[in-house]
């Protein structure tokens, strides 16, 4: 029989042992505290989708107990608020991160520093939506600003309106998507 695992309450351990997969999307309106950060559309809610997926997996160890491993992707269209021209605009996020869970916070603390890769401490249940949110909200970006913005500024010298506000690696990026399309 296949174990049904529910994603907000996440048994990383069986998920691991099973080399398992889920998938699914959730509402951006459900993120709460992402949403603090977001623009809301004209009928006060935030519209969209995250879309995620994760993947459990067990990784031997040559003469000891075996890896636990969790990786997770999830992507979704953030509303944000351009900080240039203040209108609408819309950031693509996409996060890819592997975690190695461990037994306890003496381990963790071990671990740190010496790995690359996030190490989290083991628990009964994960919130996988919680996970997905905190990653969501590390990568929001902290001056979100059009590559082009759609209107011209009204009195601005663009490139003075660009030269107070630090150039953000999103932006460089958006710029790119938008030169490729
Ligand atoms: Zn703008």
């Amino acid at each position: 029989m296949k174990k049904v695992f529910d994603p907000r309450r996440l048994d990383v351990r069986a998920l691991a042992r099973a080399g398992g997969e889920l998938a699914g999307q959730w509402p951006l309106a459900g993120f709460e505290r992402l949403c603090a950060s977001l623009r809301a559309g004209d009928d006060g809610a935030v519209p969209g989708q995250v879309t995620w997926s994760a993947r459990g997996a067990e990784v031997p160890v040559r003469g000891g107990a075996s890896q636990t491993w969790l990786h997770l992707q999830a992507r979704a269209p953030l509303p944000l608020a351009c900080q240039r021209c203040l209108g609408p605009m819309i950031e693509q996020a996409q996060i890819a991160r592997s975690y190695q869970f461990v037994a306890d916070e003496a381990a963790a603390q071990a671990l740190d520093g010496e790995v690359e890769h996030e190490v989290l401490v083991l628990e009964r249940e994960l919130d996988l939506h919680a996970l997905a949110e905190d990653e969501l909200l590390l990568d929001l970006p902290l001056v979100p600003r059009h590559a082009a913005c759609p209107q011209p500024l009204p009195g601005a010298d663009d490139a003075a309106a660009a030269a107070a506000v630090p150039e953000s690696p999103f932006a460089a990026l958006a710029a790119l998507r938008n030169k490729t399309r």
